[in-house]
């Protein structure tokens, strides 16, 4: 798979503006994005407070996401939907995602709770912080990339249901 170029990823907005995809922010790491490797790659942008975007690969392409943190934080030590990371090393905030189509346009949204930090993929990676002798943690491994997989592009998929 070639590198996905910002260009590839503001192309596949799906729900967002033209004026908010025009504003988008990329970081400044974004070569270092693996998007053959990874489940999903998401970040803040840095000039607009509360915004974000993920990026997510899935069976019908590539599909970007503006997420919108909300005001409310959850409570401390929050777990995120995606990676359930038991060690909870990134904090999870609340995110607000604009439904595809028409219910979208009128302010249907849709709330997720991601690890601020977007590190899934990482934490998903990581091993369980104690295991039983002869547990097969590469076993484990997998099944948790594929679950976050499944979470993500599952949301992704309901985030799209609505569209016209
Ligand atoms: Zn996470």
């Amino acid at each position: 798979m070639d590198p996905v170029s910002q260009q590839q990823v503001v192309d596949a907005f799906r729900g967002a503006t033209k004026s908010e995809v025009k504003r988008v922010a990329f970081p400044s790491n974004f070569d270092e994005f693996d998007f053959a490797a990874l489940e999903f790659v998401g970040w803040r942008d840095k000039k607009i407070p509360r915004r974000a975007y993920v990026s997510v690969p899935t069976d019908d392409g590539l599909v970007t996401l503006l997420l919108t943190q909300a005001d409310a934080k959850p409570s401390a030590k929050a777990m995120c939907t995606w990676c359930r990371d038991v060690n909870i090393s990134s904090q999870a905030v609340l995110f607000s995602v604009r439904r595809g189509g028409s219910a979208g346009r009128k302010g249907d949204t849709l709330g997720v709770l991601v690890c601020e930090d977007f590190r899934c993929a990482a934490n998903a990676r990581k091993l369980p912080p104690a295991f039983h002798k002869g547990t097969d943690v590469e076993q484990i491994r997998e099944q948790n990339l594929a679950d976050l997989r499944r979470r993500v592009t599952g949301f992704v998929a309901e985030v799209l249901s609505t569209e016209d």
